[in-house]
C-alpha cells in the first residue's frame, strides 16, 4: 500500500504506468475508520482494479472550531485497517497541500445545501463540496463511494458531479449500524458511557411511525438537543446533540 502526503508525489503516481488504464474506486474520509468506512472500501475493492482512500480532516467544513479540535485522529491505526482492507493507495495531505489557494476558491450549491444540516452549520457544504471537487480532480476515479448515513452530502456530491459533467460516478452505500441501531460514526467515540446509552434511542425514534414533531418532542424529553427532524426527498432526516456530540441519521420516510 502506497501512502502519499505530498500532492505532487500523488500526481506523479497517478500519471504513472502503475495506474494508467486501471479502474479506480475512491473512498474519501476524515479518518478514524470504522466498519461503515470499511464497507465502502470493500465495495470499492469488489468493483475496481485499484482502491484509493483519502484521509483528511477538512477544516473548511467545520463551522465549530471546538468540533474540529475534538475530531478523533487515529492515522496509524487507520493505515493498518486500510492495509487489511486491500487499499492500494492512501492520500493523506496536509491542509496547505490541498489548499494552495488558502480557500480563496470555493464551490457552493444554492438550494439543498441551505437546508437541514446546512441551516445549522453555515458554510459546511461549501467546505464539503470544495474538498470533494479537489479530491475528485486529483484522483480521477471511475467510481467514488459515499455513505447514506450522510444522505444530504451524498445528494449534493451526486448533483455536483452531474452539474460539472465529472467522469466519476457517485455510488451510494447503505448505512452500517451498531447492534443497537446507532449509525456508526467517528464521533461516537466521543460519547460518554451515559450519552452512548441514550444515543441508541435516536435511530429508534427516527424510524418510529410518529410525526417529525412528535419524534422531536420525544427526543427533547429524553434529554437530547434537537437541531431538526424533517422529511425531504423521500427520507426522514434528523440531527441531535447529546453531551456536546452532534449525531445525524436518516431513514426512508
Ligand atoms: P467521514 O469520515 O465521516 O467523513 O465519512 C466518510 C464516508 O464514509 C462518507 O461517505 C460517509 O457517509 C461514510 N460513512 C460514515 N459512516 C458511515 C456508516 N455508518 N455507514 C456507511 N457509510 C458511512
Amino acid at each position: 500500500m502506497r501512502v502519499f502526503e505530498s500532492v505532487r508525489e500523488w500526481r506523479e503516481f497517478r500519471r504513472s504506468g502503475e495506474v494508467a488504464g486501471r479502474s479506480i474506486g475512491f473512498v474519501p474520509t476524515m479518518g478514524a475508520l470504522h466498519e461503515g468506512h470499511l464497507s465502502l472500501l470493500q465495495r470499492a475493492r469488489r468493483e475496481n482494479e485499484l482502491v484509493v482512500l483519502s484521509i483528511f480532516v477538512n477544516p473548511t467544513q467545520f463551522n465549530d472550531p471546538g468540533d474540529l479540535k475534538a475530531y478523533p485522529r487515529t492515522l496509524e491505526r487507520d493505515l493498518e485497517r486500510a492495509r487489511e482492507a486491500g487499499v492500494d493507495a492512501v492520500l493523506c495531505p496536509e491542509f496547505a497541500e490541498l489548499y494552495p489557494d488558502a480557500y480563496r476558491y470555493k464551490l457552493s450549491e444554492a438550494s439543498l445545501s441551505q437546508l437541514l444540516c446546512g441551516r445549522h452549520r453555515p458554510g459546511h457544504f461549501d467546505g464539503v463540496l470544495t474538498v470533494v471537487m479537489k479530491l475528485f480532480m486529483l484522483v480521477r476515479a471511475d467510481r467514488a463511494y459515499f455513505g447514506e448515513k450522510d444522505y444530504q452530502q451524498y445528494l449534493l456530491v451526486k448533483g455536483m458531479a452531474e452539474a460539472f459533467f465529472l467522469e466519476t460516478g457517485v455510488v451510494p452505500c447503505q448505512t452500517v449500524r451498531e447492534s443497537d441501531g446507532l449509525a456508526m460514526s467517528s464521533r461516537n467515540t466521543l460519547l460518554s458511557p451515559e450519552a452512548r446509552g441514550l444515543a441508541k434511542t435516536f435511530p429508534g425514534e427516527l424510524s418510529s411511525g410518529k410525526s417529525p414533531d412528535q419524534v422531536a418532542a420525544a427526543l427533547l424529553e429524553q434529554g437530547f438537543e434537537v437541531d431538526y427532524i424533517e422529511e425531504r426527498e423521500g427520507r426522514r432526516f434528523g440531527a441531535v446533540r447529546i453531551g456536546g456530540v452532534r449525531l445525524i441519521d436518516n431513514v426512508r420516510a
